[in-house]
């Protein structure tokens, strides 16, 4: 067991935090440089994320001077460690070699074990020297833009920095793990009436549908404005439907069974469409879509609310791109920001150009727009959705679960918190909004 550990659970003082000597080895989660072919030949869906990623100790790497050690009470499964769990759609080690040849620092991440996990919540056990707002003690959550500030495009948005990049996915020391390496600027104060489990699993997706619909840099959505959103009770998509019904719009959700429909409606999204039960056949084979299941798509939706959609959520890809540019009204806007079913789309450009709709890219989220997202959550006009927790130990099967589309919101990870539960210290908030924090929890026990 670790010293550091062991003192954070007990509830140390910051300054004997600070006095208590960091480990050489910590626990982690990765997937290992010489297995990187290790599913060669087989579909996605048949890819285990149980053989690929280890938990076991690895060394604990030099911290910068702009960066800080967490203790890592949780984290949450994304996508993106599913992706590298399965090495799709291309190994991660390209990524840490990369930042390998950048600088003295940037070699550290150059590794043959990618520490994965791109959230985290804990309590900071250290800070390097130029670390100015954050102080050994601090309890935080991490988000996980990776900028270099010493390069001139990071300084106007930072998520359009040459060598912007998401950490436990694109650089190593990620969040499955006890402890963390981030630098001070992914650091966000925890949500104090959360546990660590619920604080931990809503920077990345929160941050994402965040600028993807509130900020200026997405399709920013303005009251009475109607929001398709696919996967909306998914890991962006429940967080969509927050900020959408927060701005005085109305969601449209879209997802594929009773269950999660009824976890919708908890939530406040009046108007969903159960696609399994509508089975949409948008492909009638893998290279023809079919216009008239887009019409039928769009015939759903009006019945619903009476119009087409100003803003179609977009992320499924290539099953759902055809059908989202046809949907959306005249003039206006699809924002992208994956691709989960394939990433060669196909649309009907026509009624794109011809009805002068927009598609837009985002990505992930600046410290800005990561720090006003972060505060949605502290002051409880945003619910985290976690439906179900895994400790440390079984992040494979929880991988599985996601690869596998069989949970829904957002599953947390124990790392180094012994139990559920832990770190609320604000227990007006959580009081006042009650059952809210369970919404996801309790559906997916009914599912
Ligand atoms: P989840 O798996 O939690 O949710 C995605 C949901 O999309 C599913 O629950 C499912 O909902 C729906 N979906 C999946 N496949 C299809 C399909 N073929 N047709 C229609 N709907 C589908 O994942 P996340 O929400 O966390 O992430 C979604 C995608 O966004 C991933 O590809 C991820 O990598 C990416 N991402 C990108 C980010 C960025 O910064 N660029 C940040 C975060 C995520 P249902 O079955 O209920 O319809």
């Amino acid at each position: 067991m670790s010293e550091i550990l062991d003192a954070v659970r007990a509830g140390a003082t910051p300054e004997e935090l600070a006095g208590t000597p960091l480990p050489a080895t910590y626990r982690a989660a990765f997937v290992r440089r010489d297995e990187q072919a290790m599913f060669e030949g087989l579909a996605s869906k048949d890819k285990d994320p149980r053989r690929s990623l280890h938990v076991d100790e690895v060394p604990l790497p030099e911290v910068a001077a702009a960066e800080a050690v967490v203790a890592v009470m949780a984290s949450s499964i994304n996508f993106n460690t599913v992706w590298t769990s399965i090495f799709e759609p291309m190994p991660t080690f390209g990524f840490l070699d990369r930042l390998g040849r950048e600088s003295y620092w940037g070699a550290r991440h150059a590794l043959d074990h990618h520490v994965v996990g791109s959230d985290a919540a804990g309590v900071v056990v250290r800070v390097g020297s130029a670390v100015r707002n954050w102080k050994v003690g601090d309890e935080v959550t991490v988000h996980c833009n990776h900028v270099d500030d010493q390069d001139p495009s990071s300084h106007d948005d930072s998520m359009m920095a040459l060598n912007q990049r998401i950490w436990g996915f694109e650089t190593n020391f990620g969040g499955l793990a006890d402890l963390a390496v981030v630098k001070a600027n992914q650091l966000m104060p925890k949500p104090r009436h959360l546990t660590w489990e619920e604080s931990a699993v809503n920077a990345l997706c929160n941050s994402t549908a965040y600028r993807m619909l509130v900020s200026r840099n997405g399709a920013p959505v303005t009251q009475g404005d109607r929001v398709l959103i696919w996967g909306a009770s998914g890991g962006i998509g429940s967080f969509a439907v927050q900020h959408v019904l927060n701005s005085g719009a109305t969601p449209i959700g879209v997802v594929s069974s009773a269950s999660k429909v009824a976890t919708l409606r908890e939530l406040g999204c009046e108007h969903v469409i159960d696609r399994a039960e509508r089975d949409y056949r948008f492909w009638t084979d893998e290279h023809t879509q079919d216009e008239s299941e887009w019409r039928r798509l769009g015939r759903d939706i009006r019945e619903l609310v009476g119009e087409d959609p100003d803003i179609v959520f977009e992320h499924p890809g290539r099953a759902t791109m055809g059908a989202s540019v046809f949907v959306t009204r005249r003039g206006g806007t699809i924002v992208t920001c994956a691709a989960t079913s394939g990433y060669m789309i196909e649309y009907d450009n026509r009624h794109l150009w011809m009805k002068l709709k927009t598609i837009r890219g985002t990505h992930f989220a600046n410290y800005r727009e990561s720090w006003a997202a972060n505060q949605t959550l502290i002051d409880g006009s945003v619910v985290p959705p976690l439906s179900a927790v895994f400790p440390l130990d079984l992040v494979g099967e929880a991988t599985l679960e996601v690869l596998h589309n069989r949970h829904e919101g957002k599953i947390g990870v124990l790392c180094a918190a012994e139990r559920e539960g832990l770190g609320v210290t604000d227990h007006e908030t959580r009081a006042r909004l009650g059952d809210r924090l369970t919404i996801f929890r309790r559906h997916d026990r009914e599912a």
